[in-house]
């Protein structure tokens, strides 16, 4: 509520009043908690790397890249500064210019959308399912023209889209597929993992995604090992070899020092998954009786990795104040539909374009849902949201 506007007073009546001190304290996201298992093998291998001064292009970059190849059962994968720029280089490679149209999701994280807008070329946004959050793959082939050049499926929260009749429309329509896998590493889609599937896969290393590095840092990955030079040449300024440049690329290289520390993280990712997906399951049994929610719907065939636990919540705004006041982190992703962004209006769309995607705008709530969550933290939560309806 904007500060002088006048209380809504139903809310007033309805919520219950805010303790004087919460009983417990649960953040969104506890980076401390999980650096503090891991300092004593860290701090080592910073050094090391400092000692070394191989601060750009380290051998642990390749190693990484090595490693996060095998971890997605792909061919190759190329470091890069940030998911962002795994998107950008990403579509750099495949030549997506000016003209071009890219058909991806209007519910997502900016970068999505803005990645194709950099180059020029124009996002064409397609509403999502209102089950998963993710692409409708029912309302694709409508929005294909002869400009399109992609699709860019997202895979929000930490479960994939629905990539088998993506692939099939994209094998139609001779389409790349650059699967948005920022929230996703190590997620599954009918046994298949995140990034395997389409032209290539990007992904993000932003502290709070489920591989976070110490700043920023991406990678790309690709089955297919031409792609994956040329990647590796873009990120480079398009120079091969040094100082001769056959394209114009940028410079969206990995530090050493990130691919270090996640050489380490990487070795308890799996557990770390596991534990969110434990965490969900618990979250899911005790928030089960609770009408005016909806949990989050895997869907069959899925395995997902909770990068988020998203709820769906009647009076959204007054729960997370609730749950605020109880010293309950939240989040809402994403307050407003991409097409409704300032900097996309001119694309024209207006309010109720992609109403499965802007009513997802309205109602949907994350939740603390990281690995190292108490039982007591979790039970609190569910107690949180159970006392806020009645
Ligand atoms: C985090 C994220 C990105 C961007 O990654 P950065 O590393 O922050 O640049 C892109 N797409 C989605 C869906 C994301 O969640």
């Amino acid at each position: 509520r904007p500060e002088g506007s006048p209380p809504d007073e139903q809310a007033m009546t309805q919520i219950p009043t805010k303790p004087a001190k919460p009983a417990m304290q649960v953040p969104l996201l506890d980076l401390k908690a999980q650096y503090a298992t891991l300092k004593d093998e860290i701090m080592p291998v910073v050094e090391r790397v400092l000692d070394g001064q191989m601060l750009i292009n380290g051998p642990e970059v390749k190693e990484l890249e090595s490693a996060i190849a095998a971890y997605c059962d792909c061919k190759a994968a190329v470091g890069m500064s940030s998911g962002t720029d795994a998107l950008v280089c990403g579509l750099m490679v495949l030549d997506i210019k000016p003209g071009d149209e890219v058909i991806t999701s209007p519910y997502t994280f900016f970068a999505t959308a803005g990645s194709i807008w950099r180059l020029g070329a124009k996002p064409v946004f397609v509403d999502i399912d209102p089950v998963t959050f993710n692409i409708d793959v029912t309302k694709i082939e409508a929005a294909i023209t002869n400009k399109t050049k992609a699709i860019m499926p997202v895979h929000l929260f930490g479960q994939m889209a629905d990539m088998d009749p993506i692939m099939a429309i994209a094998g139609k329509h001779k389409l790349h597929v650059i699967e948005d896998a920022a929230q996703a590493i190590g997620c599954t889609y009918k046994g298949r993992k995140a990034g395997s599937i389409g032209t290539m896969g990007c992904f993000s290393f932003f502290p709070s995604k489920n591989l976070g590095g110490a700043g920023d840092g991406g990678i790309v990955s690709t089955q297919d090992p031409a792609l994956g030079e040329r990647l590796a040449m873009f990120r480079n300024h398009g120079a091969k070899p040094k100082y001769y440049h056959r394209f114009v690329g940028g410079n969206f290289r990995l530090d050493t020092i990130q691919a270090a520390y996640l050489l380490i993280k990487l070795k308890h990712l799996e557990d770390w998954s596991a534990g969110r997906r434990a965490n969900a399951a618990q979250y899911d049994k005790l928030l089960a009786g609770i009408d005016q929610i909806v949990t989050p719907v895997i869907a069959p065939g899925n395995v997902s990795i909770y990068n988020q636990y998203v709820i769906r919540a009647q009076k959204r705004d007054e729960l997370k104040q609730h749950l605020t006041d109880r010293g309950i982190g939240t989040e809402i992703y994403y307050p407003l539909s991409l097409h409704e962004q300032d900097c996309f209006a001119e694309l024209g769309h207006k309010k109720g374009d992609f109403p499965e995607s802007e009513r997802a705008a309205a109602e949907t709530l994350a939740v603390p849902i990281y690995p190292e969550l108490t039982d007591e933290q979790i039970a609190y939560v569910a107690q949180s949201i159970g006392e806020f309806y009645g």
